[in-house]
C-alpha cells in the first residue's frame, strides 16, 4: 500500500498525546479513521434512502472520526450536520463531488467560487483557496472517470482516491497508484458509499488534530494511510449495478429528471 509522510514527522508514540518531540511543540494529532467520499439522500443526482443523519450513525458506529458528505454538485454541509456528527465524535467536513467538464472531482472544504465553476481552466484561475482536490476513481471504466484529464490537469489535485471497488484480478486502482507516485501525490481510501449498511472495507487513517484545517494540512502533506481490502462479492455487485445506472443518467439527457420524479 502506498503511504507518504512528511518529513519532521511527530513519532508514532506522539499521536494522541501532548508530548514533546524533536520536530518541536506539542503533538496533539491522532490517527484519525477518515472517509471523505459519500453520498446521501440530499443527492441530487441520485436517488438514495437514507439521510445524512443516518449516514452520521453508520460511520460513528465503525469508529470513523472524520467524514466528507459528497454529493453530487452540492455541498450538504450545515452547523446543524457539523453539531450533529460532533456529538458522535465525528469532524464532518464540508464536501462535493462536482463534475468538471463531464469528469467527477472531489472537492473537500470547496470555497463558494468552486461551486459554480465548471472547466479546468476555472478551477486553475480560482486556485485552491483553502480546498483540497481528490481525483475520485480515476482509471474506472465511466465516463464520469478523469481518465487522461487527471495527469493532463494534475497541478489542480492533492490526493487520489484508492476506490472501495475492485477485485483481485481487476483492480483499476493500480494505475491510480502508479499515477500518484509519479507525480508525488498520497491515495486516500474511501467508500464512495451509496447505500447502508456502511461499508468501511476501505478508509483512510489520516494523522492530525481534529479539526477542518488540520485534517486538510494533513492531506497535502501526504500524512495518511489507506486500509482497505477487498469488498464481500453481494455489496460489490449492487454497486456496480448502481454505477451503471448512475453512468447512464448521468450522459442520457432528461434521465436524472425522470428519475427524480419517479
Ligand atoms: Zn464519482
Ligand atoms: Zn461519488
Amino acid at each position: 500500500m502506498y503511504v507518504a509522510l512528511a518529513e519532521n514527522w511527530p513519532p508514532a508514540h506522539a499521536w494522541g498525546r501532548r508530548v514533546e518531540w524533536r520536530g518541536g511543540g506539542v503533538c496533539t494529532m491522532e490517527r484519525l479513521k477518515a472517509d471523505l467520499h459519500t453520498h446521501t439522500a440530499d443527492d441530487p443526482h441520485d436517488r438514495l434512502n437514507y439521510s445524512a443523519e443516518m449516514l452520521i450513525d453508520a460511520v460513528a458506529a465503525e469508529g470513523v472520526r472524520v467524514l466528507a458528505i459528497t454529493c453530487h454538485e452540492l455541498n450538504i454541509y450545515c452547523d446543524y450536520f457539523a453539531d450533529y456528527a460532533r456529538r458522535r465524535n465525528v469532524l464532518l467536513l464540508p464536501g462535493i463531488e462536482k463534475f468538471i467538464e463531464k469528469k467527477h472531482v472531489l472537492i473537500i472544504n470547496p470555497a463558494p467560487e468552486h461551486l459554480s465553476a465548471h472547466t479546468f481552466q476555472e478551477f486553475r484561475a480560482l486556485g485552491r483557496r483553502g480546498a483540497v482536490f481528490i481525483a475520485p476513481h480515476p482509471y474506472y471504466p465511466s465516463p464520469s472517470s478523469l481518465m487522461s484529464d487527471f495527469t493532463r490537469n494534475i497541478d489542480l489535485f492533492d490526493a487520489v482516491e484508492y476506490c472501495s471497488l475492485y477485485f483481485k484480478t481487476i483492480n483499476p486502482n493500480r494505475w491510480a497508484e502508479a499515477a500518484a507516485k509519479a507525480h508525488g501525490l498520497p491515495m486516500v481510501g474511501t467508500s464512495d458509499t451509496h447505500g447502508l449498511p456502511y461499508d468501511d472495507s476501505t478508509f483512510s487513517w489520516i494523522t492530525a488534530e481534529p479539526t477542518v484545517e488540520s485534517v486538510l494540512d494533513a492531506i497535502r502533506a501526504g500524512r495518511v494511510e489507506v486500509q482497505t481490502k477487498q469488498r464481500d462479492l453481494r455489496p460489490a455487485a449492487r454497486t456496480i449495478k448502481d454505477a451503471i445506472i448512475g453512468s447512464v443518467q448521468d450522459f442520457i439527457p432528461g434521465a436524472r429528471a425522470k428519475g427524480a420524479q419517479q
